[in-house]
């Protein structure tokens, strides 16, 4: 009989940068509960997979009330528990000021953002309380450790990402879960492909240069998602990481 592998639960995963984290803990070894609301997207990533019996999937919403609890549980009775958590599924649907910012986009940006990563973790925890054991990742954002300019609700939304994973940390320290936060610098993914390509050549040339290494990939990102949840940080845990490429640094 083979060894039990590793399992993770990873949000978002039907593309950029949760995507990424998929192929990135396949080729590490693990098995995966991918979620997503859309099916064809989350099959595109298993399909990109070199070993793609290493995957289940799940269309929800992560912020919808029992739903991330419900698919966690059948794939933790299945798998004999679970590792690690990946909330990485979230939104910027509208990059505005506060004054423009809808109410719509408002309370949708805020209820993906946060309390979908709270589902995500409630879903979880219990799991890894019981093994004394486990590693939380969630998705925050520069946006969260910095003002931005447009960034009204989704600003605010990954600032609380970040103290709610604080809070994870000192809240399961004692029961060996680790959580940690990591914050992407501009990656090119869906969540923002057309506003960068819509911006004016000056602003783009701005934005890149804000970053001293130059923008990111989802590969960049994921190769952190992935040592976060891994032994050799066993020793880190309620951090906001900047995955930036030094924006932050100025
Ligand atoms: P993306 O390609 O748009 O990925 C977001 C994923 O979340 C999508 O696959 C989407 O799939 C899923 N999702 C959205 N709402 C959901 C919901 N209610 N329930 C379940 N899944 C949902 O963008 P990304 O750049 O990879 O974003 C991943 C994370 O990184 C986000 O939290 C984002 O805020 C953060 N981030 C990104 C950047 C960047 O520059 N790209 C920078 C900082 C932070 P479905 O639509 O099929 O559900």
């Amino acid at each position: 009989m083979s060894a039990r592998r590793s399992t993770v639960v990873i949000t978002g995963a039907g593309s950029g940068i949760g995507r990424a984290t998929a192929e990135a803990f396949a080729a590490d070894g693990w098995d995966m509960l991918l979620i997503g609301r859309r099916t064809e997207k989350l099959q595109e990533t298993v399909a990109g997979l070199n070993n793609s019996d290493c995957a289940t999937i799940a269309a929800l919403d992560v912020a919808e009330p029992g739903a991330m609890k419900n698919a966690v549980q059948a794939f933790a009775q299945k798998k004999g528990g679970i590792e690690a958590l990946v909330a990485n599924a979230g939104i910027n649907p509208q990059r505005a000021n506060a004054i423009d910012t809808t109410d719509e986009f408002w309370d949708e940006t805020l209820r993906v953002n946060l309390t979908g990563t709270h589902r995500s973790c409630q879903a979880v925890l219990p799991y890894m309380q019981k093994a004394q054991a486990g590693a939380i990742v969630t998705l925050g954002s520069i946006a969260g450790q910095v003002g931005m300019i447009d960034r009204a609700a989704y600003g605010p939304s990954k600032a609380a990402v970040i103290e709610y994973t604080r809070n994870l940390a000192l809240d399961f320290g004692a029961d060996h879960i680790r959580a940690n936060c990591v914050c992407p610098g501009f990656v090119i993914t869906d969540i923002n492909r057309d506003w960068l390509e819509a911006l004016p050549k000056d602003a783009h040339a701005q934005l890149v240069g804000k970053h001293p290494l130059g923008l990111g990939t989802p590969e960049d990102v994921a190769a952190t998602i992935l040592f976060l949840c891994q032994p050799g940080s066993r020793w880190i845990s309620g951090v906001d990481l900047s995955v930036d490429g030094g924006y932050t640094a100025q």
